[in-house]
C-alpha cells in the first residue's frame, strides 16, 4: 500500500528499543492503559508509591521531545491528556495532591530508552529542584 509505503519512508531507522518490545508483548508489561496510539504501563523500577511511563505506540521520529514538530501535536497532546487522567487514579497509588509529570530528554536529563515517554509520578510529595 502507497500509505504504507510513505509512512515507512517518514520514520525514524533507528532500532527499535525495549518499549516496543513492551507494545508488542515479547516482553510482559503491567499495562494500566491503552487505546490505538497511546500505551501506558507501570515502571518496572518505580521512582515513586505510584510511578507509570505514559508512551506512543507508534515512535515515528519521537525518539525525544527535541524531535518533534507539527506533526506530533496530535500525539503529544494525547500523552498529555492519558498522563492527566492516570494521575487521578487512586487505585494506582496515585493521591489527591496531584502528581509529577516528567519527560527526561536527551542525555543530560538521564533519559535512556530513545522513545519519548512521559514519567508520571505520585503517592508521595516530591521536591524541587529534580536532582
Ligand atoms: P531513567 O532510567 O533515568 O528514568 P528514562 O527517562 O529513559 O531514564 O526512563 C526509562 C524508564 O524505563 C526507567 O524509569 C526504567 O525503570 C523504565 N523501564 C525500563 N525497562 C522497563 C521495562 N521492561 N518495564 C517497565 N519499565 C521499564
Amino acid at each position: 500500500r502507497w500509505d504504507e509505503i510513505w509512512l515507512a519512508g517518514l520514520r525514524d531507522t533507528a532500532p527499535e528499543t525495549i518499549f516496543d518490545k513492551l507494545i508488542g508483548g515479547d516482553i510482559p508489561a503491567s499495562v494500566v492503559y491503552e487505546d490505538d496510539k497511546v500505551f501506558a504501563f507501570k515502571d518496572i523500577n518505580p521512582a515513586a508509591p505510584a510511578h507509570i511511563l505514559v508512551i506512543p505506540k507508534d515512535r515515528m521520529n519521537l525518539s525525544g521531545l527535541r524531535k518533534s514538530s507539527p506533526e506530533h501535536v496530535e500525539i503529544l497532546g494525547k500523552l498529555l491528556v492519558a498522563a492527566g487522567e492516570i494521575s487521578k487514579n487512586k487505585e494506582l497509588g496515585f493521591g489527591d495532591g496531584g502528581a509529577r509529570i516528567v519527560i527526561n530528554d536527551g542525555e543530560d536529563a538521564g533519559q535512556e530508552v530513545p522513545h519519548l515517554h512521559v514519567h508520571v509520578l505520585g503517592g508521595r510529595s516530591m521536591v524541587w529542584p529534580p536532582g
